[in-house]
């Protein structure tokens, strides 16, 4: 136990604040520690682990098919990835897939398509404050919090930031060298805020009148994790690229851009490229995650018991002086605080109480826990905050 603890603090980069544990495996919605404790898991892996630990599609997927062949590159045809594309055009309104390995390649992959279709005259992408969008120089660059940026300047040019739900802002900050509007309906890293429905109407209806790309970052709110398949499902509005990450494969590395047929044909040959990217392991995976997804009824079952965590938090609520607001989308839900210490307390005391949840930005707490819990688990955790908030 303290090798891994020590060997850790001394070999890794110190990038991230870690807390004092180490898994050694899991089982659905739980986690077991080295030292043998188990954990009740609101966070999978920061909305990644969409089946939960240690889910017989993901192991069974993983087994067979590095058993079969893992990587060849994109010099080759894939049937895994060529499957993968297949059924999320199927389900989305889009035409063509690239794949990549992260949530910041995904957007990357998106700023370039926005960038070749709008060459030479128009370069400017919006996005908006307190959004994120990835830890590369260009995400970096589209996301609008200051804190994440500070030191790695001078960025790429041609990023501006507008108040979220504010219409008003919007305009103003468009001119003739927009081309794109960076948009994530449920805002993850920043708190979780819900995007107004009126808002996105309005900023979609102004992009379609004024042939400007409406981009939706979907990394942390695809996959089913709102309730919809995709969170612009909610809306009514249909992007014309998509950006896809964290629970696509499950656990395993993947991002997406998906984009509609003209925008799609912007990147030509030798444009763009990745060498892991869509690979025969994580696509078969990514595929039978979300076959599994969609037919087994994952999307119905997480807006139900998101809805269920979401409106049990705001009863508990009313009785909790110190807590701001609870919002939430399915099984992306955030409660604020009036005070970044309060919440950081709220996530200690579950961790001592072998509850693992999240932060979204200073106040908030964040709760994410796979698309297989159940209502069970979630009395659970109202319990908790019932009893020790
Ligand atoms: N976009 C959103 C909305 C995210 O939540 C994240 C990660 O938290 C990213 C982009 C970046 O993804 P990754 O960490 O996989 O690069």
């Amino acid at each position: 136990m303290e090798g891994v603890f020590e060997k850790s603090d001394k070999f890794v980069m110190k990038t991230y604040k870690r807390f004092r544990v180490a898994f050694e495996r899991g089982e659905g919605v739980y986690l077991y520690s080295l030292d043998g404790r188990r954990y009740l898991d609101f966070l999978a892996g920061i909305a990644v682990n969409t089946l939960g630990h240690n889910h017989e599609v993901v192991v069974r997927a993983l087994g067979e098919q590095a058993g079969k062949l893992i990587h060849v590159s994109n010099l080759y045809y894939i049937k895994e990835q060529a499957e993968l594309a297949q059924l999320l055009v199927e389900n989305s309104c889009c035409d063509r897939v690239f794949f990549s390995n992260s949530g910041a390649e995904a957007n990357e992959t998106a700023i370039k398509i926005a960038r070749k279709w709008g060459n030479p005259d128009r370069f400017k992408i919006l996005s908006f404050n307190n959004s994120f969008h990835g830890r590369t120089i260009a995400t970096l660059a589209l996301t609008g919090q200051r804190k994440y940026q500070k030191g790695f300047e001078p960025f790429p040019e041609g990023f501006e930031y507008v108040n979220f739900n504010d219409f008003e802002d919007f305009k103003l900050k468009v001119d003739r060298k927009t081309v794109a509007v960076f948009v994530e309906f449920v805002q993850g890293e920043g708190g979780i805020n819900v995007a107004d429905r009126e808002f996105i109407k309005s900023v979609y209806d102004y992009c379609k009148e004024n042939g400007i790309l409406f981009i939706a970052d979907e990394i942390q709110t695809g996959i089913g994790r709102t309730g919809k398949l995709f969170a612009y499902e909610h809306y009514g509005v249909e992007p014309d690229i998509i950006t896809l990450a964290k629970g696509i494969a499950s656990g395993l590395p993947m991002g997406a851009t998906l984009a509609k047929g003209e925008v799609a044909e912007a990147l030509g040959f030798g444009d763009h490229g990745s060498t892991f990217g869509g690979n025969p392991l994580v696509s078969r995976v990514a595929l039978d995650v979300l076959s599994f997804v969609i037919k087994e009824g994952l999307i119905e079952h997480a807006a139900r018991v998101g809805d269920y965590l979401l409106k049990g938090l705001r009863e508990v609520a009313k009785e909790k002086d110190d807590i701001v607001r609870v919002d939430g989308l399915g099984l992306m839900v955030g409660v604020e605080f009036f005070d970044k210490q309060r919440a950081d307390d709220v996530v200690k005391k579950a961790f001592e109480n072998n509850l693992l949840l999240g932060k979204a930005g200073e106040k908030t707490v964040r709760l994410e826990p796979p698309l297989i819990v159940e209502k069970a688990h979630i009395d659970m955790v109202l319990e908790f905050f019932r009893q020790h908030i």
